[in-house]
């Protein structure tokens, strides 16, 4: 199986980076490349105007904006729009609804898709909250309506936590998204993320290309995900599939996305977002389906139907991802440097930013690349990624490379038995 990069599809590609990315692989692997301007995101690749005038001085068709970044700012892909740029990724009007949180709630459940029980409007005041609080009932999320990437919620257990978290959570909201709007979601125990990926076409077909169990997490954040979820049986999955679909139906969807779910210990699953453009874990989707997710958005962007059907979507084996990040393994501290020595597994997948002599700067996520394994069961594709991650040597820098050993070596992992929890109690009994 191979996942071929645009140019190999016969499409000339041109890279924008910044001052701090200029030594960067993805520089070197396009055709072209256009700086943005300073390291500083907001001075470069978060700038809407810098990007747009390199697209036109380069006299690109489409902009696929990846991850992260402006990946889901409407206002980006509106100002495409008035250029006569493909924005590859959904409607501006689509990513303004489903990047609220709020909003994106509101119309699930109008799709009756179920959401997790909370409170739908935008608070006003910490007196509201507290008095909203006391309706839903402790434990809580307090949430940022245009969070992402796990910025901008807080966990609360009573009512002196939501006094001190409340201005705190709507001031870093303010800074990391420019909105400071909040709402209250009641905390799922337990929990577990299962996402399911779709995808429509301008003909109004949507289908879903199965799910992904992401409950390996450090601060709200992916670190380790696989497909299928060992969690779910396949009468859950089927439902849970069909109530993915359904939602998206409902919002007249054209390219690929990602309904997040969060279940409980019952077995009952709510809403929690959508996220409206390609995912860090897409591959372990690929991996299972053979379906290359970066040629299906190029495909429903240039307007052509879904070239498959549901039941044509079939998935084999078993599929694991695991985030190497230059962070600490144990505080989760970033670890910036030049990477004087790099060694990656052969026999696994990897998608990766940097090359060995290559800096990590402090300034962007510091995720620097996946490794990736199929297999036909799961017993098989954790032996895999246990003996990949052996193989892997990064010098120069710190990385959370024990952390993933570890979580593949823990019997509760290779039982399938682990919650939004579970990294947290690892960390817990290993130090
Ligand atoms: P996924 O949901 O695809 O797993 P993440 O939530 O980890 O993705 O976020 C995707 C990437 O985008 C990560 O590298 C993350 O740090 C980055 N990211 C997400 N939201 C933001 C944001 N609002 N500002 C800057 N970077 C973000
Ligand atoms: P982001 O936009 O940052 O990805 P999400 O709403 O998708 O935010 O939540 C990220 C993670 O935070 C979830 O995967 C889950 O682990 C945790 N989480 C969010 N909401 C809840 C909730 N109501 N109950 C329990 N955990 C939650
Ligand atoms: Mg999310």
């Amino acid at each position: 199986m191979s996942f071929v990069p645009a140019n190999v599809l016969g499409i000339q590609t041109v890279a924008v980076y910044s001052e701090a990315d200029a030594m960067a692989l993805f520089v070197e692997e396009a055709d072209e490349a256009v700086c943005l301007g300073p390291a500083q995101a907001k001075k470069s690749y978060l700038d809407i105007e810098k990007v747009i005038e390199a697209a036109k001085q380069t006299g690109v068709d489409g902009v696929h904006p990846g991850y992260g970044f402006l990946s889901e700012n409407a206002d980006f892909a509106l100002r495409l729009e008035q250029e006569g740029i493909t924005f590859i990724g959904p409607d501006a009007k689509i990513i303004e609804l489903m990047g609220s949180k709020i909003q994106s709630r509101q119309q699930m459940k109008r799709a009756g898709v179920p959401v997790v029980p909370g409170w739908d409007g935008s608070l006003e005041s910490v007196e509201e909250a507290l008095e909203l609080a006391e309706q839903i009932g402790y434990p809580l999320m307090l949430k940022a309506s245009a969070g992402g990437g796990g910025i901008g919620m807080a966990f609360i257990q009573n009512p002196e936590e939501l006094r001190k978290a409340y201005a705190t959570t709507r001031q870093r909201a303010e800074s990391a998204f420019g909105d400071g709007t909040l709402f209250l979601e009641k905390f799922i125990n337990n929990p577990r993320h299962i996402e399911v990926q779709v995808a429509g076409d301008h003909e109004g077909n949507v289908i879903h290309l199965f799910e992904r169990e992401c409950s390996v997490q450090r601060r709200n954040q992916k670190v380790v995900e696989e497909s299928p979820s060992p969690f779910l049986d396949e009468e859950t999955s089927q439902e849970l599939l069909e109530t993915a679909v359904r939602g998206v139906k409902q919002i007249g969807y054209t390219t690929v996305g990602t309904m997040e779910f969060i279940f409980d210990d019952q077995k009952n699953f709510y809403f929690l977002e959508m996220n409206t453009r390609l995912q860090v874990e897409h591959p372990v989707t690929e991996e299972i389906t053979g379906i290359d997710l970066v040629e299906l958005q190029l495909r429903l962007a240039a307007k052509q139907p879904l070239p498959l059907k549901q039941e044509d979507v079939k998935r084999t084996g078993h599929s694991i991802e695991c985030r190497l990040y230059a962070e600490d393994p144990k505080t989760f501290f970033p670890s910036p440097g030049t990477v004087t020595r790099l060694v990656l597994p052969e026999e696994a997948r990897l998608d990766f930013g940097i090359k060995e002599g290559n800096n990590v700067t402090p300034f962007y996520d510091p995720m620097i690349g996946k490794i990736i394994v199929h297999a036909d069961t799961r017993e098989e594709a954790i032996e895999k990624m246990d003996k990949a991650l052996e193989k892997i040597q990064v010098e120069g820098i710190t990385t959370n490379k024990t952390l993933l050993q570890m979580i593949v070596q823990n019997s509760d992992f290779q039982y399938g038995e682990y919650t939004t929890k579970f990294l947290d109690k690892l960390l817990l009994v290993n130090t």
